[in-house]
Parts: C-alpha cells; structure tokens; sequence
C-alpha cells in the first residue's frame, strides 16, 4: 500500500507537534496551564475546532469538566456529567476511544453534547486519559475542520496524546497531594509544638514554686519529715528535667535556638559542672573526676548548650552506675585532621556501670528512646537526654557518639570544633 506523499508529511508534521507538546507537559507543574495545553495540541493535531478535557470527580462519582475554551471558567465548572447514558462516561467506562459523526449515524446524542456543552456539535473523537491502569478523564476533540470525518489517524494521534497528557496530570495530581500531605503535616508539627510551648511554659511556674517551698521547709525541718520534702524535691527536680527537655527540643525543631557564642576554659567549666554534681555522686557512693588536656585549654562554644549535654550524660552515667563504681568527666583538645581548619574539643563521660547492649547503641540517641521497657526503670525520664544533647551538639556542627559493653561500663562523647568558624563577610582569607 503506497502512501500519499502529501499525507505522510501531514504525518511528521504531527508527530513533531506531538514531541513538542510533550516536552510542555512534561515540565508543567500547575493542571491549569497543563489542561489548557492538552486541549489546545488535541485540537491542532486532530484539526478540529474545539477540544476539552473531563476529569474523574471521585466523590460525586461523575465527570467533570475541567476546561473548554468556549465557555467560562464559572460556566466550566456547572457542567459535569454522569457515567451512565454519556459520550464521555462511556469511554471512562469501556476505557476505550470513541467517534460520533452526524452523517449517517443517530444524532440525537450529539445533539444533546451539544446542548450542554454550549456548542453546536458535528462530530465527536473522545479518547480516555488512563494513568496507572485508572481511567482519570476523557479528552475530547469536536468538530472535525472541514466538515470532515475523524480519520484513524486522528484517532491514533489523540490516543497518543492521552497517554502523554495522562501522566502529566497524574504526576501534578500526586505532587499536590504530597504537598497537601505536607502541609497537614506542617500544621500539626506547629500544634504540638505549640502545645509543648505552652505546657511546658505553664508547668515551670508551679515546680518553681513546689521546689521553692520544698527547699525552705526543709531547711528547718524535723528530721521525720526531711526524707518526704527531698522526696518531693527529687521528684519535682526531675519533672523540671523533663520539662526543660521537652521545651528544648521543641525549640531546636523550632529553629528558635541561637547558638550564644563565648570562648571559656574548658577547665573551669568542668570543675564547676563536676561541682555541682558531686553530692549526688556522694550519696549514691560513685568516685566522680574530671580531667582536662591540655590544662589551660580554650574553647569557643554556647556554654549553656555544652553544658545541658554534658549535664545529660553526667546525669545517665550516675544513674547507671552502681555503688562503688567510677564516673570521669573529660575533656581533650583533638588537632584538625587533614582537610580539616580547625581543631576539636572532645568531651567524654566514661562509666562502669551496668553498660548497653551493642544492638541498642545505634537507637539511644533517638527520641523518647529508652533500654527497657519504660515501667521497668529505676529512674525518671522520657528518653529524650540523649536526643537534646545529640541536638545541642549538632548545633555547633559537632557529633556525638556512645561505646558501651554490657556489665563494664559505658563511653558517651562528643566533639565540636574549639571554635565556629567566622560568619560569611566578617571572616578572613580561610573562611568559607
Ligand atoms: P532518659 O532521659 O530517659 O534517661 P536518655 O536519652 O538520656 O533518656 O537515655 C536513653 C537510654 O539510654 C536510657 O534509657 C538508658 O537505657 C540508656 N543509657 C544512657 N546512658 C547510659 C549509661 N551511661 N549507661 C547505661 N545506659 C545508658
């Protein structure tokens, strides 16, 4: 079968049309300008007058109308129709294409196309739009130019550009509903920490006050009521720590935390940490000591955020630690590798108490993560110290890491660099 030369260039032509209009669709991300897009190549490859596009309204279980150049957006939108007893219904349904032309045919559904689209109609090519396997629409070009008939060929092209427009849409339609997704998502991150911030704000004027009172009567007390007020003060030391914990990761996840730079000597500062704990230590009969090299070593660092991760891990180590056993706290300079512009400080909490199991390692620093069951510990805590002291050190671009052996003790440490390096401007030759 010989070809008319004058069709096979109508041919190419097309098809370079085709190839054009998928390169559109495939880069455009709003469905308004991508069905406007889709309408206007069916109805330049398929030379018709008009074309317009339906999509499946999955709730009122009918197809509506998204977009027909004719009519207006309001007029548009009150046209849908049903599955059943329609042109376009039936192709959604069979999944298959379909032609309607006046000549020779019933024209009594065209007609009534016709009247509720708005526009005379003589004839009709309406393919499906088919994504993953699902009928999503139908595509439909009107009016063949000429008073022609459809041809195969206008078949074949049209199919070939539902398939291209079919994916376009899907692909918007799953980018929308993952930013939605999203969006929920945001909002209810935003209530709960909302809902941290608040609690969190209303609880620390009550435990002040608990605490406050607790400390005073106790200073007098008989010695039959001294063990029930340090009861209470434990308890509500305890309830402060989780507080501030939950209020700290919340503020961190906030992006609300500003790192507060001040160089200080890292041997003063443990000392006074050490300091504050040596009493616990006491009464629990655990060897606390610190060490620092070198002696007079500086570092630049948010002393407070140092000082809440140090604090946490001091705090697990002494509560891991049995009687008689040994808690250091250390700190030592560590020389920039190579590659590297500047050094680190490198804090550790080494133990010898009851240790973690090596398939455990990996999660403790997890939120609300805890070894056990939470009902079975000994102490308080929501498992979040180690989650608000990996999230301080990673804020002054740091790591933190923990080695453990159950039954020997435990290394918890971390590094930041001994300074953060210069702001963009402000900075010298080295600074990036
Ligand atoms: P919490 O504040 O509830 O203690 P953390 O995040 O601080 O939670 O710790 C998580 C878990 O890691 C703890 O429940 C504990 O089982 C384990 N852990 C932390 N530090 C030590 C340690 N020094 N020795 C043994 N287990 C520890």
């Amino acid at each position: 079968m010989s070809m008319n030369p004058a069709l096979a260039v109508d041919r190419v032509q097309r098809l370079e049309r085709l190839l054009e209009i998928s390169r559109v669709l495939a880069t455009t991300r709003d469905l308004p300008p991508l069905l406007k897009a889709v309408v206007d190549a069916a109805t330049v490859l398929t030379d018709s007058e008009v074309s317009c596009i339906f999509l499946y309204d999955p709730e009122a279980q009918q197809l509506r109308l998204e977009f027909a150049p004719w009519l207006t957006p309001e007029a548009t939108q009150a046209i849908s129709v049903p599955l059943d007893h329609s042109i376009a219904g039936q192709v959604f349904r069979r999944k298959r294409p379909a032609v309607l032309q006046v000549r020779g045919q019933d024209s009594r559904p065209l007609q009534a196309l016709g009247q509720q689209l708005g526009l005379p109609t003589r004839s009709v090519l309406a393919v499906p739009l088919i994504f993953r396997d699902k009928a999503i629409g139908v595509l439909k070009a009107m009016n063949k130019g000429g008073g022609s008939d459809y041809t195969g060929d206008d078949g074949s092209i049209l199919e070939t550009l539902s398939v291209l427009a079919a994916t376009a849409i899907g692909n918007v339609r799953l980018v929308e509903d993952v930013q939605a997704a999203y969006h929920q998502l945001s909002s209810l991150d935003q209530a709960k920490s909302d809902f941290i911030a608040i609690a969190s704000h209303e609880f620390r004027t009550p435990l002040g006050l608990i605490l406050g009172h607790a400390t005073f009567l106790r200073e007098g007390a008989k010695p039959e009521v001294l063990e029930q007020l340090d009861v209470i003060i434990r308890n509500a030391e305890r309830l402060k720590k989780i507080v501030e914990d939950l209020s700290r990761l919340n503020q961190l996840d906030q992006g609300t935390t500003e790192l507060r730079l001040e160089v200080f000597s890292v041997q003063e500062f443990l000392d006074e940490l050490v300091h504050g704990y040596e009493s616990t230590a006491t009464e629990r009969y655990i060897s606390l000591n610190d060490e620092v090299t070198p002696v007079g070593m500086l570092v630049e660092a948010d002393r407070e955020k140092i000082q809440i991760a140090l604090s946490n891990l001091l705090d697990n180590a002494l509560s891991f630690t049995g009687p008689g056993g040994h808690v250091l706290v250390g700190a030592r300079q560590v020389p920039a590798a190579t590659g590297e512009r500047i050094g680190w400080v490198e804090f550790e909490v080494v133990d010898d108490g009851i240790g973690i199991a090596a398939d455990k390692l990996q999660r403790i620093f997890d939120r609300f993560y805890q070894v056990g069951s939470h009902l079975r510990r000994r102490r308080g805590g929501l498992g979040l110290g180690l989650s608000v002291a990996k999230s301080m050190v990673e804020r002054h671009k740091g790591r933190i890491w923990a080695e453990s052996l159950v039954g020997k003790g435990s290394r918890f440490a971390f590094r930041v660099p001994e300074r953060q390096r210069p702001s963009r401007g402000e900075g010298g030759a080295g600074a990036s």
